[in-house]
């Protein structure tokens, strides 16, 4: 059997970001609205700034307004939710943005509870969460609306009926993926630690949806030949090739096998990671647009 098709979420990121550039234009043009993002960073966690500094100059290069709020780390609780009232009564910004994670005096459910959910672009919000889970519209979170995008540019637009497993239950990526593809009328099984027999679970399934955490967790015979498997995964892990010992980047599947057996499978890194920021910029048109009552621009 030939190996899967690669699943190229750089270059899916890209063009995305292009068409959000576009209706970015559209919407200045046509409606003199400039979509604004803030985004908030507590403390100076390495990982969280990297990703904040490439969020802003993403958020710029798109001509969107880009507003960073860099906080010192012992921030109380009271003074970020200020900051955030404050971003949620600034008509200029339609999508908040709180890096995670927060420092411990901080409870996140309070200042996620706090963001105005239609400028809840992270989509984590209860309301958007139940919004999502009885089909209204709202804002969905980046990484599994990135994911059912490249599940959908491979699969084609109609998934009704196929075995999807998601593998992990977070609320910010395995719960609203089972969502979005029950949503997609795929028949969804969420696994999690606590599921007894993950390979069998996996063997049964068309899509497989990785959210673990844990380094290369999927092998080869788990996985039906032909499958979609998209690896959400990040880690670091040791790799005793680098000379200067620098870790190394994989995901939840074992990426080496797995492709010799799937139809499709994305890369870590460059599948699914891209996806989340650019689907962050689509979610701030998005915000933009429903909060001044225009439709969303085809581009
Ligand atoms: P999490 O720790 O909140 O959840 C992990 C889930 O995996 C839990 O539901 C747990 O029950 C399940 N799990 C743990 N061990 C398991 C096992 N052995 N078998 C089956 N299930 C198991 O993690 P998360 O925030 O959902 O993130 C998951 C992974 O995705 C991490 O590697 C994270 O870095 C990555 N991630 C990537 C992006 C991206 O943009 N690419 C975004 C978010 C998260």
């Amino acid at each position: 059997m030939a190996d899967a098709k690669i699943i190229d979420g750089k270059a899916f990121a890209e063009g995305l970001r292009s068409r959000v550039a576009e209706q970015v234009k559209e919407l200045k043009a046509s409606h003199h609205l400039t979509p604004g993002l803030a985004v908030v960073l507590v403390g100076q966690d390495p990982a969280s700034q990297i990703y904040v500094r490439s969020k802003t100059k993403l958020t710029e290069e798109v001509g969107m307004k880009s507003v960073q709020h860099t906080l010192p780390v012992d921030t109380s609780q009271k003074e970020l939710l200020t900051l955030i009232d404050g971003l949620n009564s600034d008509p200029e910004i339609h999508g908040i943005l709180v890096q995670l994670p927060l420092p411990k005096q901080i409870d996140p459910q309070a200042v996620l509870g706090k963001i105005d959910p239609a400028k809840d672009v992270d989509g984590f919000h209860v309301i958007n969460a139940g919004k999502l889970a009885t089909g209204a519209p709202g804002l969905v979170p980046c990484t599994p609306l990135g994911c059912l995008m490249l599940i959908k540019d491979v699969l084609g637009k109609d998934l009704s009926g196929m075995q999807a497993l998601v593998i992990g239950r977070s609320n910010i990526v395995g719960k609203p993926m089972a969502q979005l593809l029950l949503a997609e009328s795929c028949t969804v099984t969420v696994a999690h630690s606590r599921t007894r027999d993950l390979a069998a679970e996996a063997q049964r399934a068309d899509i497989i949806v990785a959210a673990v955490g844990v380094p290369e967790l999927v092998k080869k015979d788990w996985v039906k030949p032909g499958a979609t498997v998209i690896d959400v995964g990040m880690n670091r892990v040791p790799n005793p090739d680098d000379p200067n010992g620098k870790a190394r980047l994989c995901g939840d599947v074992d990426f080496e096998g797995v492709k010799q057996v799937a139809g499709a499978i994305t890369p870590v890194p460059g599948g699914v990671g891209p996806m989340t920021i650019a689907c962050l910029l689509q979610n701030t048109v998005t915000a933009a647009c429903a909060l001044n009552d225009i439709e969303v621009p085809e581009v």
